[in-house]
Protein backbone atom coordinates (compact mmCIF):
# COMPACT_ATOMS: atom_id res chain seq x y z
CA UNK A 1 0.00 0.00 0.00
CA UNK A 2 1.68 3.57 -1.15
CA UNK A 3 1.48 6.25 1.47
CA UNK A 4 -1.19 7.87 0.17
CA UNK A 5 -3.66 4.99 0.59
CA UNK A 6 -2.48 3.84 4.25
CA UNK A 7 -3.48 7.34 4.88
CA UNK A 8 -6.78 7.17 3.35
CA UNK A 9 -7.66 3.85 5.08
CA UNK A 10 -6.60 5.51 8.68
CA UNK A 11 -9.10 8.20 7.29
CA UNK A 12 -11.40 5.50 7.07
CA UNK A 13 -11.34 4.03 10.48
CA UNK A 14 -10.85 7.20 12.30
CA UNK A 15 -13.92 9.33 10.76
CA UNK A 16 -15.55 6.99 8.14
CA UNK A 17 -15.57 7.86 4.55
CA UNK A 18 -13.52 7.74 1.28
CA UNK A 19 -11.13 11.27 1.48
CA UNK A 20 -9.23 12.72 -1.22
CA UNK A 21 -5.80 13.44 -0.42
CA UNK A 22 -3.74 16.27 -1.11
CA UNK A 23 -0.11 16.85 -0.67
CA UNK A 24 2.24 19.85 -0.31
CA UNK A 25 6.38 19.54 -0.20
CA UNK A 26 8.75 20.79 2.25
CA UNK A 27 11.24 22.88 0.19
CA UNK A 28 15.14 23.99 0.72
CA UNK A 29 16.93 26.70 0.20
CA UNK A 30 19.44 26.58 -2.63
CA UNK A 31 21.03 30.21 -2.30
CA UNK A 32 19.19 33.66 -1.05
CA UNK A 33 19.19 33.59 2.53
CA UNK A 34 17.05 36.50 4.46
CA UNK A 35 16.65 38.11 0.99
CA UNK A 36 12.62 37.21 1.02
CA UNK A 37 11.76 39.95 3.51
CA UNK A 38 13.67 42.18 1.73
CA UNK A 39 11.96 42.25 -0.93
CA UNK A 40 14.82 39.83 -2.71
CA UNK A 41 15.83 37.05 -4.88
CA UNK A 42 15.70 33.74 -3.85
CA UNK A 43 16.36 30.50 -4.95
CA UNK A 44 14.60 27.18 -3.44
CA UNK A 45 13.74 23.71 -4.86
CA UNK A 46 10.72 21.63 -3.32
CA UNK A 47 12.20 18.52 -1.94
CA UNK A 48 10.25 14.82 -1.72
CA UNK A 49 9.56 15.00 1.86
CA UNK A 50 6.03 16.25 2.66
CA UNK A 51 2.89 17.14 4.40
CA UNK A 52 -0.18 14.79 3.17
CA UNK A 53 -3.81 15.78 4.40
CA UNK A 54 -6.95 13.28 3.81
CA UNK A 55 -9.81 15.22 3.80
CA UNK A 56 -13.59 14.57 3.48
CA UNK A 57 -16.75 16.67 4.25
CA UNK A 58 -18.42 16.54 7.84
CA UNK A 59 -22.30 17.41 8.57
CA UNK A 60 -21.24 20.47 10.93
CA UNK A 61 -19.85 24.04 10.61
CA UNK A 62 -16.71 22.42 11.97
CA UNK A 63 -13.53 21.63 11.07
CA UNK A 64 -11.70 18.61 12.97
CA UNK A 65 -8.13 18.06 12.64
CA UNK A 66 -6.03 15.46 13.68
CA UNK A 67 -2.49 15.11 12.85
CA UNK A 68 -0.79 11.90 13.36
CA UNK A 69 2.85 13.56 14.08
CA UNK A 70 1.55 15.08 17.46
CA UNK A 71 -1.37 12.38 18.28
CA UNK A 72 -3.29 15.03 18.82
CA UNK A 73 -7.29 16.15 17.47
CA UNK A 74 -8.69 19.32 17.84
CA UNK A 75 -11.69 20.56 16.47
CA UNK A 76 -13.23 24.38 16.35
CA UNK A 77 -16.56 26.13 14.83
CA UNK A 78 -15.86 27.75 11.66
CA UNK A 79 -18.02 30.27 12.80
CA UNK A 80 -17.17 31.21 15.83
CA UNK A 81 -16.49 34.63 16.67
CA UNK A 82 -13.55 36.65 17.42
CA UNK A 83 -11.04 33.30 16.90
CA UNK A 84 -7.79 33.28 18.86
CA UNK A 85 -4.78 31.44 18.11
CA UNK A 86 -4.37 28.72 20.88
CA UNK A 87 -0.55 29.20 20.76
CA UNK A 88 0.12 25.18 18.74
CA UNK A 89 -0.13 23.47 15.79
CA UNK A 90 -3.60 23.55 14.92
CA UNK A 91 -3.18 27.60 14.26
CA UNK A 92 -1.76 27.15 11.35
CA UNK A 93 -4.44 24.72 9.87
CA UNK A 94 -7.36 27.33 11.56
CA UNK A 95 -5.52 30.76 10.60
CA UNK A 96 -5.43 28.90 6.75
CA UNK A 97 -9.42 28.26 7.39
CA UNK A 98 -10.14 31.58 8.77
CA UNK A 99 -7.93 33.71 6.03
CA UNK A 100 -9.71 31.75 3.05
CA UNK A 101 -12.85 33.07 4.51
CA UNK A 102 -12.02 36.29 5.06
CA UNK A 103 -11.07 36.27 1.34
CA UNK A 104 -14.91 35.67 0.86
CA UNK A 105 -14.56 32.54 -0.01
CA UNK A 106 -17.27 30.31 1.87
CA UNK A 107 -15.67 26.96 2.99
CA UNK A 108 -17.75 24.31 4.16
CA UNK A 109 -16.96 21.69 7.29
CA UNK A 110 -14.60 18.80 6.96
CA UNK A 111 -12.55 16.06 8.81
CA UNK A 112 -9.24 15.98 8.30
CA UNK A 113 -5.87 13.95 8.55
CA UNK A 114 -2.62 15.06 8.70
CA UNK A 115 0.85 13.01 8.13
CA UNK A 116 4.08 14.46 7.53
CA UNK A 117 7.52 13.34 6.89
CA UNK A 118 9.10 16.72 7.18
CA UNK A 119 11.09 17.11 10.31
CA UNK A 120 9.34 20.07 12.35
CA UNK A 121 11.51 22.91 12.85
CA UNK A 122 14.40 21.78 10.84
CA UNK A 123 14.17 24.69 8.34
CA UNK A 124 12.77 22.40 5.97
CA UNK A 125 9.40 24.72 5.92
CA UNK A 126 6.98 22.06 7.56
CA UNK A 127 4.85 24.79 8.58
CA UNK A 128 4.47 26.15 4.88
CA UNK A 129 3.91 22.77 3.89
CA UNK A 130 1.14 21.94 6.15
CA UNK A 131 -0.52 25.02 5.73
CA UNK A 132 -0.98 24.77 1.57
CA UNK A 133 -1.16 20.90 2.14
CA UNK A 134 -4.75 22.02 4.01
CA UNK A 135 -5.57 25.06 1.91
CA UNK A 136 -5.89 23.33 -0.98
CA UNK A 137 -7.47 20.57 0.72
CA UNK A 138 -10.06 22.71 2.25
CA UNK A 139 -10.44 24.62 -1.33
CA UNK A 140 -10.99 21.80 -3.29
CA UNK A 141 -13.56 20.21 -0.63
CA UNK A 142 -15.49 23.55 -0.76
CA UNK A 143 -15.33 23.08 -4.55
CA UNK A 144 -13.60 26.14 -4.89
CA UNK A 145 -10.63 26.84 -7.25
CA UNK A 146 -7.76 29.29 -6.73
CA UNK A 147 -4.76 30.44 -8.82
CA UNK A 148 -1.78 28.22 -6.85
CA UNK A 149 0.13 31.74 -6.09
CA UNK A 150 -2.68 33.15 -4.37
CA UNK A 151 -3.01 30.27 -2.48
CA UNK A 152 0.90 30.90 -1.58
CA UNK A 153 -0.36 33.90 -0.81
CA UNK A 154 -3.25 33.22 1.28
CA UNK A 155 -1.03 30.96 3.11
CA UNK A 156 1.56 33.53 4.02
CA UNK A 157 -0.87 35.74 5.46
CA UNK A 158 -2.09 33.12 7.45
CA UNK A 159 1.28 32.48 9.24
CA UNK A 160 1.85 36.13 9.85
CA UNK A 161 -1.51 37.51 11.08
CA UNK A 162 -3.02 34.55 12.35
CA UNK A 163 -0.02 32.53 13.80
CA UNK A 164 1.66 35.12 14.24
CA UNK A 165 5.04 34.01 12.86
CA UNK A 166 6.64 36.66 10.13
CA UNK A 167 7.92 34.98 7.16
CA UNK A 168 8.07 35.59 3.83
CA UNK A 169 6.50 34.43 0.80
CA UNK A 170 9.34 32.29 -0.25
CA UNK A 171 8.30 28.57 1.59
CA UNK A 172 4.54 29.07 0.57
CA UNK A 173 5.40 29.88 -2.80
CA UNK A 174 7.65 27.35 -3.41
CA UNK A 175 5.03 24.35 -1.75
CA UNK A 176 2.54 25.67 -4.41
CA UNK A 177 4.59 26.24 -7.46
CA UNK A 178 8.01 24.40 -7.84
CA UNK A 179 8.61 21.90 -10.97
CA UNK A 180 10.31 18.71 -10.04
CA UNK A 181 14.03 18.73 -11.69
CA UNK A 182 14.32 22.53 -11.13
CA UNK A 183 15.54 25.34 -8.87
CA UNK A 184 12.76 28.34 -8.89
CA UNK A 185 14.16 31.91 -8.61
CA UNK A 186 11.71 33.94 -6.92
CA UNK A 187 11.66 37.54 -7.18
CA UNK A 188 10.20 38.43 -3.99
CA UNK A 189 8.81 41.83 -4.59
CA UNK A 190 7.11 41.23 -7.69
CA UNK A 191 6.41 37.39 -7.36
CA UNK A 192 8.18 36.32 -10.71
CA UNK A 193 9.58 33.25 -10.95
CA UNK A 194 11.72 31.30 -13.01
CA UNK A 195 12.27 27.70 -13.46
CA UNK A 196 16.73 26.21 -13.65
CA UNK A 197 16.87 22.78 -14.79
CA UNK A 198 19.00 21.26 -12.24
CA UNK A 199 21.15 18.50 -13.83
CA UNK A 200 19.86 14.80 -13.53
CA UNK A 201 23.08 13.51 -11.40
CA UNK A 202 23.16 16.12 -9.34
CA UNK A 203 21.69 15.76 -5.42
CA UNK A 204 20.91 18.12 -2.89
CA UNK A 205 22.23 16.89 0.52
CA UNK A 206 20.38 18.08 3.56
CA UNK A 207 22.29 17.52 6.32
CA UNK A 208 20.40 18.45 9.86
CA UNK A 209 22.49 19.41 12.80
CA UNK A 210 19.51 18.45 15.09
CA UNK A 211 20.06 21.47 16.83
CA UNK A 212 17.47 24.37 17.57
CA UNK A 213 18.60 27.44 19.03
CA UNK A 214 15.37 28.80 21.42
CA UNK A 215 17.30 32.27 19.83
CA UNK A 216 15.84 31.84 16.76
CA UNK A 217 12.43 33.55 16.21
CA UNK A 218 13.85 36.59 18.34
CA UNK A 219 17.01 37.13 16.45
CA UNK A 220 14.54 36.74 13.21
CA UNK A 221 12.90 39.58 13.72
CA UNK A 222 15.68 41.99 15.20
CA UNK A 223 17.34 41.04 11.66
CA UNK A 224 14.00 42.45 10.35
CA UNK A 225 14.31 45.66 12.33
CA UNK A 226 17.77 46.19 11.19
CA UNK A 227 17.41 45.59 7.76
CA UNK A 228 13.98 48.33 8.03
CA UNK A 229 16.95 50.78 9.90
CA UNK A 230 19.33 50.53 7.24
CA UNK A 231 16.86 51.15 4.43
CA UNK A 232 15.24 53.94 6.56
CA UNK A 233 18.77 55.61 7.24
CA UNK A 234 20.06 54.90 3.36
CA UNK A 235 17.01 56.15 1.85
CA UNK A 236 18.27 59.62 3.20
CA UNK A 237 21.17 59.56 0.22
CA UNK A 238 19.26 57.43 -2.14
CA UNK A 239 15.91 58.86 -2.66
CA UNK A 240 13.28 56.28 -3.56
CA UNK A 241 14.08 53.42 -2.54
CA UNK A 242 11.51 50.74 -0.17
CA UNK A 243 13.82 47.70 1.01
CA UNK A 244 17.43 46.78 0.62
CA UNK A 245 16.44 45.26 -2.64
CA UNK A 246 17.02 48.77 -4.38
CA UNK A 247 20.13 48.92 -3.34
CA UNK A 248 23.46 48.19 -5.05
CA UNK A 249 26.59 47.02 -3.88
CA UNK A 250 28.29 50.62 -5.29
CA UNK A 251 25.43 52.53 -3.07
CA UNK A 252 25.97 50.79 0.09
CA UNK A 253 30.33 51.18 -0.46
CA UNK A 254 29.61 54.56 -1.06
CA UNK A 255 26.95 55.38 2.12
CA UNK A 256 27.82 52.61 4.16
CA UNK A 257 29.95 54.78 6.62
CA UNK A 258 26.42 56.73 7.68
CA UNK A 259 25.23 53.33 9.15
CA UNK A 260 25.91 51.56 12.68
CA UNK A 261 28.62 49.03 11.88
CA UNK A 262 26.45 46.24 12.77
CA UNK A 263 23.71 47.32 10.64
CA UNK A 264 26.25 47.78 7.72
CA UNK A 265 27.04 44.42 8.05
CA UNK A 266 23.41 42.97 7.84
CA UNK A 267 22.62 45.33 4.87
CA UNK A 268 26.16 44.02 3.30
CA UNK A 269 24.84 40.46 3.51
CA UNK A 270 21.45 41.10 2.17
CA UNK A 271 23.16 43.19 -1.08
CA UNK A 272 25.75 40.39 -1.71
CA UNK A 273 23.09 37.91 -1.38
CA UNK A 274 20.87 39.57 -3.93
CA UNK A 275 23.83 39.59 -6.34
CA UNK A 276 24.27 36.05 -5.44
CA UNK A 277 21.66 34.52 -6.25
CA UNK A 278 21.66 36.13 -9.81
CA UNK A 279 24.69 35.25 -10.38
CA UNK A 280 23.22 32.05 -9.77
CA UNK A 281 20.75 31.48 -11.87
CA UNK A 282 23.35 32.42 -14.34
CA UNK A 283 25.39 29.85 -13.82
CA UNK A 284 23.07 27.19 -13.61
CA UNK A 285 21.77 28.46 -16.55
CA UNK A 286 25.17 27.83 -17.98
CA UNK A 287 25.69 24.26 -16.38
CA UNK A 288 28.39 25.88 -14.54
CA UNK A 289 28.36 24.05 -10.90
CA UNK A 290 31.60 24.83 -10.25
CA UNK A 291 30.51 28.73 -10.07
CA UNK A 292 27.05 27.36 -8.45
CA UNK A 293 28.96 25.86 -5.55
CA UNK A 294 31.52 28.95 -4.63
CA UNK A 295 28.54 31.27 -5.18
CA UNK A 296 26.99 28.82 -1.94
CA UNK A 297 30.28 28.47 0.20
CA UNK A 298 30.41 32.65 -0.12
CA UNK A 299 26.93 32.74 1.10
CA UNK A 300 27.37 30.68 4.28
CA UNK A 301 30.36 33.20 5.00
CA UNK A 302 28.72 36.06 4.62
CA UNK A 303 25.88 34.29 6.67
CA UNK A 304 28.15 33.50 9.16
CA UNK A 305 29.96 36.95 9.75
CA UNK A 306 27.83 39.57 8.01
CA UNK A 307 24.00 38.68 9.04
CA UNK A 308 25.34 36.61 12.22
CA UNK A 309 22.81 33.73 11.60
CA UNK A 310 25.32 30.83 12.04
CA UNK A 311 26.15 28.74 14.70
CA UNK A 312 29.27 26.14 15.51
CA UNK A 313 27.44 23.06 14.46
CA UNK A 314 26.33 24.63 11.17
CA UNK A 315 29.91 25.61 10.52
CA UNK A 316 31.33 22.40 11.47
CA UNK A 317 28.47 20.37 9.02
CA UNK A 318 29.68 23.12 5.77
CA UNK A 319 33.41 22.81 6.47
CA UNK A 320 33.29 19.00 6.69
CA UNK A 321 30.69 18.87 3.16
CA UNK A 322 33.29 21.53 1.44
CA UNK A 323 36.33 18.77 2.37
CA UNK A 324 34.70 16.03 0.35
CA UNK A 325 34.83 14.24 -2.98
CA UNK A 326 32.17 15.29 -5.31
CA UNK A 327 30.92 17.75 -3.56
CA UNK A 328 29.86 21.60 -5.36
CA UNK A 329 29.56 23.79 -2.39
CA UNK A 330 27.47 23.62 1.04
CA UNK A 331 26.34 26.30 3.30
CA UNK A 332 23.41 26.58 5.98
CA UNK A 333 20.28 26.91 4.61
CA UNK A 334 16.62 28.12 6.26
CA UNK A 335 16.54 30.60 8.86
CA UNK A 336 19.78 29.85 11.02
CA UNK A 337 20.98 29.12 14.43
CA UNK A 338 20.71 25.42 14.04
CA UNK A 339 18.52 23.75 11.61
CA UNK A 340 19.89 22.39 8.16
CA UNK A 341 23.28 22.69 5.78
CA UNK A 342 22.12 22.18 1.78
CA UNK A 343 25.12 20.50 -0.44
CA UNK A 344 24.92 20.09 -3.89
CA UNK A 345 26.32 16.43 -4.17
CA UNK A 346 27.23 14.31 -7.96
CA UNK A 347 24.91 11.75 -7.48
CA UNK A 348 27.82 8.73 -7.63
CA UNK A 349 29.17 10.30 -4.33
CA UNK A 350 26.21 10.65 -1.80
CA UNK A 351 27.34 7.61 -0.39
CA UNK A 352 30.30 8.20 0.73
CA UNK A 353 28.89 11.79 1.31
CA UNK A 354 26.48 10.88 3.78
CA UNK A 355 28.64 8.34 5.68
CA UNK A 356 31.81 10.55 5.67
CA UNK A 357 29.32 13.46 7.03
CA UNK A 358 27.50 11.05 9.56
CA UNK A 359 31.11 9.95 11.27
CA UNK A 360 32.66 13.30 10.67
CA UNK A 361 29.64 15.42 12.32
CA UNK A 362 29.46 12.82 15.02
CA UNK A 363 32.82 12.71 16.15
CA UNK A 364 32.89 16.88 16.75
CA UNK A 365 29.89 17.47 17.72
CA UNK A 366 28.97 14.18 19.83
CA UNK A 367 25.38 14.29 17.60
CA UNK A 368 24.08 12.36 14.94
CA UNK A 369 22.98 14.22 12.00
CA UNK A 370 20.32 13.15 10.03
CA UNK A 371 20.79 13.28 6.09
CA UNK A 372 18.14 13.67 3.34
CA UNK A 373 19.34 13.24 -0.07
CA UNK A 374 16.94 14.66 -2.51
CA UNK A 375 16.01 15.81 -5.72
CA UNK A 376 13.74 18.66 -6.89
CA UNK A 377 10.22 17.65 -6.11
CA UNK A 378 7.00 19.43 -7.35
CA UNK A 379 4.66 21.87 -5.49
CA UNK A 380 1.29 21.01 -4.28
CA UNK A 381 -0.99 18.00 -6.01
CA UNK A 382 -3.35 15.83 -5.14
CA UNK A 383 -2.63 12.35 -4.61
CA UNK A 384 -4.27 9.99 -6.92
CA UNK A 385 -4.37 6.19 -5.16
P1 LIG B 1 9.71 24.61 9.95
O1 LIG B 1 8.68 25.26 9.10
O2 LIG B 1 11.10 25.00 9.63
O3 LIG B 1 9.57 23.12 10.00
P2 LIG B 1 8.31 26.04 12.01
O4 LIG B 1 8.60 26.29 13.43
O5 LIG B 1 8.03 27.18 11.12
O6 LIG B 1 9.49 25.12 11.45
O7 LIG B 1 7.04 25.10 11.90
C1 LIG B 1 6.95 23.90 12.63
C2 LIG B 1 5.58 23.78 13.26
O8 LIG B 1 4.58 23.52 12.23
C3 LIG B 1 5.44 22.62 14.19
O9 LIG B 1 5.94 22.94 15.49
C4 LIG B 1 3.94 22.39 14.20
O10 LIG B 1 3.29 23.34 15.01
C5 LIG B 1 3.57 22.69 12.77
N1 LIG B 1 3.52 21.46 11.95
C6 LIG B 1 4.21 21.18 10.83
N2 LIG B 1 3.91 19.96 10.36
C7 LIG B 1 2.97 19.43 11.20
C8 LIG B 1 2.25 18.20 11.27
N3 LIG B 1 2.44 17.23 10.36
N4 LIG B 1 1.38 18.04 12.28
C9 LIG B 1 1.20 19.01 13.19
N5 LIG B 1 1.85 20.18 13.19
C10 LIG B 1 2.73 20.40 12.22
MG1 LIG C 1 8.25 27.36 9.05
Amino acid sequence: MNAAAGLASRFAELFGGAPRIFRAPGRVNLIGEHTDYNDGFVMPAAIQVATHVAIAPAQSRRLTLRSENLGETVAFELDEPGPRPRGDWSDYVRGVAITIGRSGRPISGANLLIHGNIPLGAGLSSSASLEVAVAVALLADSGVTMDPTQVALLCQRAEDEFVGARCGIMDQFTACNARANHALMLDCRSLDAAHFEIPRDLRLAVCNTMVKHELASGEYNRRRQQCEEGVRVLSEFIPGIRALRDITMEQLQEFGSTLHPTILRRCRHVVSENARVQAAAQALSRGDLEEFGELMRCSHLSLRDDYEVSCPELDVMVELALGLEGVYGSRMTGGGFGGCTISLVKAEWVDSFSRAMAQGYEKQTGMRPEIYICSAADGASEELF
